[in-house]
């Protein structure tokens, strides 16, 4: 008999609640602070930047299961489910007896997970009359997102994109225009934040952290205009458990259930996705022995060597302080391809789940990141996101470490995006022109000399 490669949901039984693990966690997270006063945040603070949905649903740690708007769930459909995949000729290639499934997040118009939270915010913020989205974005996988479903809800987006990406990786800044977004390299003249920059260095290459400030203050000085956040918030990770969801639904169908979950790791929107509806299980004696295993670069190694600290959300120190895994808010990891995980913390959620041994993070260095998506294109036929190739490489970690052992484990990692637009770090690959970038302990050290809020 033929096996089946892979599972799909029909659309009627596409979930119509994500999980909001808060609400069931042993040790609830600690909540994000005023960074001036050191006071809680509540829901009305976040809301001058969030729409207030999300800013409820940030910090709500009592209700476990929230309903996916009926508009929401609509646009979802234009893409979901998501297939679950097993890996056959994969598995093969490794020589491993571990079954090997993924998740494909790549599936949709465009490329990547991210748009399973942009929908719902977009959403959000039409249904509280707000007219207009703003946020930043590096390579441009959230803002091609945002950009996206801002056009479905009808709201204008603006995008402030790290100017020198712009330059050098041009295509998804026109896919952000494609889609109808106003794009802005970043430092732009367009802001306080911006043109002080440019005033005083005109040639600026822009940054992250300066982006973020652009969008904010664009959001805070224009009535009806609302920043986006694409990773890292509680409400991001929430929106994206509709990975998981589906997945437990999919496994079901293949008769097997995971043993390890594995997803690369930025801020932790999609291994926060496919691991919560299953630590659901380790919380209620289920499956109490299943591994999360989030893969980080060896060049922003926050979960295995950062500390749990209060720090700031973006490099300029404009946000609240969240109880998280950092390096330090002005941590500066090398210029490695996967840009999606250049971020100095790791979302509050999971550093509490870390803090408390039920997950933990993996180090992964570029050249073997690539030389795992290579495999995995030649074998399964997808080219993976410079991201989503760490996340195979600590499954080929797993798949070999199960061969050493005579293991046979169910392993199930997240193909978080495709990596079709970032052939430029392929071609850098392929040519011999990659090399590894290995922090250094005193540079961590001294990192997290800038830490605002040490927690005791
Ligand atoms: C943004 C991005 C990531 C990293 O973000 P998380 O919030 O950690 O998921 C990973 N993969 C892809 C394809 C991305 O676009």
């Amino acid at each position: 008999m033929k096996h089946q490669k892979k599972f799909l949901l029909s659309e009627q039984d596409l979930p119509t609640q994500w999980y909001n693990i808060q609400a069931e966690m042993p040790n609830k997270p600690m909540p994000p602070l005023n960074p001036k006063t050191h006071e809680p945040l509540t829901a009305g603070d976040l809301s001058h930047i969030f729409n207030m949905e999300c800013s409820k649903q940030e910090l709500d740690q009592t209700h476990p299961w929230i309903d996916i708007p009926d508009e929401v769930q609509e646009k979802y459909a234009y893409y979901r489910s998501t297939p679950l995949v097993r890996a056959y000729a994969f598995e093969q290639a490794l020589g491993t007896r571990a079954h090997i499934y993924f998740k494909n997040e790549s599936t949709n118009p465009l490329g990547s997970h991210k748009i399973n939270s942009a929908l719902p915010q977009c959403y959000y913020c039409k249904q509280e009359g707000d007219t207009n989205v703003t946020t930043e974005t590096g390579a441009g996988q959230w803002g091609a997102a945002l950009a996206y479903a801002a056009k479905l809800y009808g709201l204008e987006a603006a995008v402030y994109q790290v100017k020198i990406t712009m330059q050098q990786k041009p295509y998804r800044s026109y896919l952000m225009r494609t889609f109808g977004a106003a794009v802005q390299g970043s430092p732009s003249m367009s802001t306080r934040a911006g043109k002080d920059i440019i005033t005083r260095e005109p040639n600026h290459p822009g940054s992250l952290g300066t982006a973020i400030s652009e969008a904010i203050e664009l959001a805070t000085t224009t009535p009806g205009c609302k920043y986006a956040l694409g990773s890292v918030l509680n409400h991001v990770a929430l929106h994206q458990t509709i990975i998981g969801l589906e997945a437990e639904k999919q496994m079901a169908m293949a008769g097997e259930y995971p043993d390890k979950i594995i997803a690369c790791f930025g801020g932790g929107s999609n291994f926060g996705g496919i691991a919560f509806p299953f630590m659901r299980h380790v919380f209620d004696g289920t499956h109490k022995d299943t591994e999360f295993i989030a893969a980080e670069p060896e060049s922003c190694p926050k979960l295995t060597r950062g500390k749990f600290e209060y720090d700031f959300g973006d490099e300029a120190g404009y946000t609240p302080l969240l109880p998280m895994y950092t390096l330090g808010h002005d941590f500066k990891p090398a210029n490695i391809h996967a840009g999606g995980l250049r971020y100095h913390g790791a979302g509050v959620i999971i550093s509490q789940l870390v803090k408390d041994g039920y997950m933990r993070g993996v180090d992964i260095p570029q050249l073997d990141s690539f030389k795992a998506g290579i495999l995995f294109a030649q074998t399964e036929g997808i080219v993976p996101a410079p991201e989503s190739c760490h996340a195979i490489a600590a499954t080929i970690r797993e798949a070999q470490l199960a061969n050493e052992e005579g293991k046979a484990p169910v392993i199930l990692f997240n193909l978080s995006g495709h990596g079709l637009i970032d052939m430029p770090s392929y071609m850098s690959y392929i040519d011999g022109d990659l090399v590894n970038y290995r922090v250094s302990d005193a540079e961590i050290e001294k990192n997290l000399e800038e830490i605002p809020l040490k927690i005791d």
